[in-house]
């Protein structure tokens, strides 16, 4: 059985060149990415302080699907990240 799935993710609003990861995969559905993993995207797709391009914008994503990421970005507690999907 398959516990961990590679996800590929190019493209966004700074057109950032590709990064792999791999996720785990939640028994109960979706996928799990730990802090230190979504930190990582997080930086690769968006490097610039204090930029509000809401990160999930125009990502191109292989592996996964755009509602199953931007969930595991959620749990992963990056809210640091998602401060343009905040309400405000
Ligand atoms: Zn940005």
């Amino acid at each position: 059985m398959t516990t961990t799935k590679k996800i590929t993710i190019s493209g966004g609003f700074h057109n950032a060149s590709e990064i792999t990861i791999r996720a785990k995969i939640d028994p109960h559905g979706g996928i799990v990415l730990s802090p230190a993993q979504a930190k990582r995207v997080g930086n690769h797709m968006c490097g610039v302080k204090g930029c509000i391009c809401g990160m999930h914008h125009g990502w191109e994503i292989e592996g996964s699907d755009r509602g199953e990421l931007s969930e595991a970005f959620n749990e992963a507690d990056v809210k640091s990240f998602l401060n343009s999907s905040a309400n405000r």
